[in-house]
C-alpha cells in the first residue's frame, strides 16, 4: 500500500456514515490520482478548469469531478458536461450561467452555495443576509439547468479551534434555517460542504457531509 493509500484509509476510518470523502487533486499529478483510485476513491476535488479539463480527459470515467474553487463564468461550458457538483456558487450570476450551460447538455447540475463565515476578508461568497435574500427573490427556482444541493463554507485559517468550531455551527445553523424556510419539500437539498486537512475534525462534529482534504492525503501542493 502506498502513502497516499494509507491516508485515504485512515481518514475513511474516522468519517461517520453521513460524511463523504472529496480527495482534493489540485496541481496533483494522474499517477497519484490513480493511487488513490486504486484504494476505492472515487472523488476528487479540483479549482482550475484548464488542470480538471486535462485529467478528466485522461482519467477513468466513473470518477465524480467536483469543482471546489472559484469558478469563473466565463469558464462553466467547459466543465458542464461531466461535472458532479459545483461547490462554491458564491453569486447569482454564477447559477445562472450554470443553469444555462446545464440546459444545453440536458442536465440539472447540482450546486452548493457558498457562505461567507471567516472573519477574515475574502473576496469569495454570500453573506448570511445575501444569502437570504437571494433565496427570498424565488429567482432560482426558474433555474432548470442547476439545482441548489446544499451549502458550503471555509473557516477561518486560523489555529484557534473554538473559533473554527464557531464558524462550522453558524453554517450547519443556516442550513436548517434555509432547508426550512426554502427546501422543506426537497430532499435533494441536503449537502454541507465544509472541513479541509487542519480542520476536518471539527468539521464533523458540527454536521459536515463533504470534507474537502487535500495536503493530508497527497502532501504539499508544489504551485
Ligand atoms: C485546496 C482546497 C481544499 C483542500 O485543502 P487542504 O488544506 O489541502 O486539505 C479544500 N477546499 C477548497 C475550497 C480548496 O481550495
Amino acid at each position: 500500500m502506498t502513502k497516499i493509500q494509507q491516508e485515504i484509509g485512515k481518514i475513511i476510518q474516522e468519517l461517520p456514515p453521513q460524511t463523504h470523502l472529496v480527495a482534493v487533486s489540485k496541481f496533483h499529478s494522474t499517477e497519484s490520482i490513480l493511487e488513490a483510485y486504486d484504494a476505492g476513491q472515487r472523488i476528487f476535488g479540483e479549482s482550475y478548469v484548464k488542470e480538471l479539463q486535462q485529467k478528466h480527459d485522461v482519467l477513468p470515467p466513473d470518477i465524480e469531478w467536483h469543482f471546489i474553487g472559484h469558478l469563473q463564468t466565463n469558464k462553466v461550458k467547459y466543465i458542464a458536461p461531466y461535472i458532479s457538483l459545483i461547490h462554491a456558487v458564491d453569486t447569482p450570476k454564477l447559477l445562472s450561467e450554470i443553469s444555462k450551460q446545464g440546459i444545453k447538455c440536458n442536465r440539472k447540475i447540482p450546486c452548493l452555495l457558498e457562505l461567507h463565515v471567516a472573519k477574515e476578508e475574502t473576496k469569495y461568497g454570500f453573506s448570511p443576509q445575501e444569502c437570504i435574500d437571494y433565496l427570498t427573490s424565488g429567482t432560482w427556482k426558474d433555474l432548470k439547468g442547476a439545482e441548489i444541493s446544499g451549502i458550503m463554507c471555509m473557516a477561518s485559517n486560523v489555529d484557534d479551534k473554538e473559533q473554527i468550531a464557531r464558524e462550522f455551527e453558524e453554517a450547519y445553523q443556516f442550513f436548517q434555517c434555509v432547508k426550512d424556510r426554502f427546501f422543506h419539500y426537497n430532499n435533494s437539498f441536503c449537502i454541507r460542504s465544509w472541513g479541509m486537512s487542519d480542520d476536518y475534525p471539527i468539521a464533523i462534529e458540527h454536521g459536515s457531509t463533504f470534507v474537502r482534504i487535500g495536503t493530508r492525503i497527497f502532501g504539499q501542493r508544489k504551485y
